[in-house]
């Protein structure tokens, strides 16, 4: 074998070694076969000194990485595994006001009663509403615990509620006072019940979006001063508004949802209650849920209301 056949040989065997390195048949490696001259006779034809030389296998470029890496498509990478979060405790629960939506400043608690007073005049002097101004007595802003754990949120006063100027206290009221006291075990000092219009509809009429809108911040702004763990949602018109959606309550109340960070629990209105009163064991399920939630103890009371 001359001089030539030998650089050849080697030249092809280093070729061959070089695809099977870069695994391009993808074929499991094994020794290579022997080369021999007349195998090498057939596939690489010998050049002439009187013709320029043909390019061969073994004058093209070796494959580059970046080559073989385009057909192959590359493996998605992997994201660090995220870190779990702790569970939710009531303890931890202050930490969800930390959620956008809420930025006042908290207000300690012994100067919430005299930021509500403060919020309830401003609110006896609104005049946004031309028709509501026009139909009230007096203004209902809302009353009860200043650092109540768990606030309620109805649609607005009725006529007993102008007259007086005091949420829920006609016959839906009396409802909701036996939810809290009889099927809670709760006082109604202990919570806090607003609504979100301040001033009465004509003939207890849903409110006008445009009402919702002029009114909504000041229940807003009560709900930043007192800093409930739980709200409670009486109704449509309060679900819809606060948790901002069209659903209908069949599919708001029975589950938790969430008001700018607040474990949140929407249920039927007891004036619905009232005219409904099958609904009573859903309303009772709800009152559970806020129940075991808040941890106090379910006994068998027959029932919210
Ligand atoms: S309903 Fe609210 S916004 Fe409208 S006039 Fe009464 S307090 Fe003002």
């Amino acid at each position: 074998m001359d001089a030539d056949h030998q650089r050849l040989i080697r030249q092809v065997r280093q070729r061959l070694e070089s695809l099977a390195r870069a695994g391009v048949d993808r074929a499991p490696l094994g020794p290579l076969p022997a080369i021999t001259p007349s195998m090498i006779a057939s596939a690489v034809p010998r050049t002439s000194r009187a013709e320029p030389p043909r390019a061969s296998v073994v004058d093209q470029p070796e494959p580059q990485e970046a080559d073989s890496s385009a057909t192959v498509a590359p493996l998605p990478r992997r994201r660090p595994a995220a870190p779990t979060p702790p569970p939710a405790t009531p303890a931890t629960i202050g930490s969800l006001f930390d959620e956008p939506g809420i930025s006042e400043p908290v207000i300690p608690p012994e100067e919430r009663p005299e930021a509500l007073r403060v919020l309830a005049e401003e609110i006896a002097s609104c005049v946004r509403c031309e028709v509501l101004c026009a139909n009230r007595t007096n203004t209902v802003p809302g009353e009860g615990n200043a650092s109540a754990r768990l606030m309620f949120v109805g649609e607005g006063p009725g006529q007993t509620e102008d007259e007086t100027g005091r949420p829920f206290v006609g016959k839906a009221g009396k409802l909701l006072d036996d939810m809290i006291t009889k099927g809670m075990g709760l006082r109604r000092q202990d919570v806090f019940i607003a609504n979100i219009v301040k001033c009465r509809p004509p003939n207890n009429r849903d409110p006008e979006p445009e009402e919702v809108r002029n009114c909504i911040g000041y229940l807003e702004r009560q709900i930043a001063i007192i800093r409930p763990e739980f709200l409670c949602l009486l109704g449509k018109p309060a679900a819809q508004t606060l948790l901002n959606t069209s659903m209908p309550m069949g599919r708001l109340r029975g589950k938790w949802q969430r008001y700018k960070g607040i474990p949140t629990i929407a249920t039927w209105h007891p004036a619905y209650l009232l005219r409904n009163p099958s609904a009573k064991k859903d309303t009772w399920e709800d009152l559970q849920m806020l129940m075991k939630a808040m941890g106090i103890p379910i006994q068998k009371r027959g029932g919210g209301g």
